[in-house]
């Protein structure tokens, strides 16, 4: 897996997600290969307002050992489906955003969020709308 911090974020409305365009050249982080595209992996990231959008992350081939690498923006945190700024600020106590569980996720992706990618655009522009999700559910 590699984290980059010099991309651009374009909305693909064919796969209905927003692609990665890495500004930088991919290099190995095991070998110093340049990387090449592989293919594409989908999954969904959700913000601090409980808003789902989707991404096609790119997976890149190492062109020295062969390996595969993720390549994820810096706002996604690997194995996390939260952007990185919501799990932060619930973890330094800025958010009191509760975790949520899968079908938690599922009934938010089918609401009608507004769409839009402050966030991800702009990391300041995070809008903090809490959702109480133990409260819908009893
Ligand atoms: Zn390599």
């Amino acid at each position: 897996m590699i984290i980059i911090d010099h991309y651009s974020i374009k909305h693909d409305s064919t796969k209905n997600a927003f692609r990665i365009e890495n500004r930088g050249l991919p290099v190995c982080p095991d070998c110093g290969q340049p990387l090449s595209g592989y293919d594409t992996r989908k999954r969904h990231v959700i913000d601090s307002s409980g808003a789902v959008r989707w991404f096609l992350l790119r997976r890149l081939r190492c062109s020295g050992c062969g390996k595969i690498h993720l390549e994820l923006p810096d706002f996604i945190q690997p194995q996390k489906h939260y952007e990185s700024q919501v799990i932060r600020e619930t973890l330094t106590g800025l958010s009191d955003h509760c975790p949520a569980d899968d079908s938690t996720i599922w009934r938010w992706r089918n609401q009608n969020n507004p769409p839009g990618l402050h966030s991800a655009f702009d990391p300041g522009a995070v809008n903090s709308t809490y959702i109480d999700t133990k409260e819908e559910e009893s």
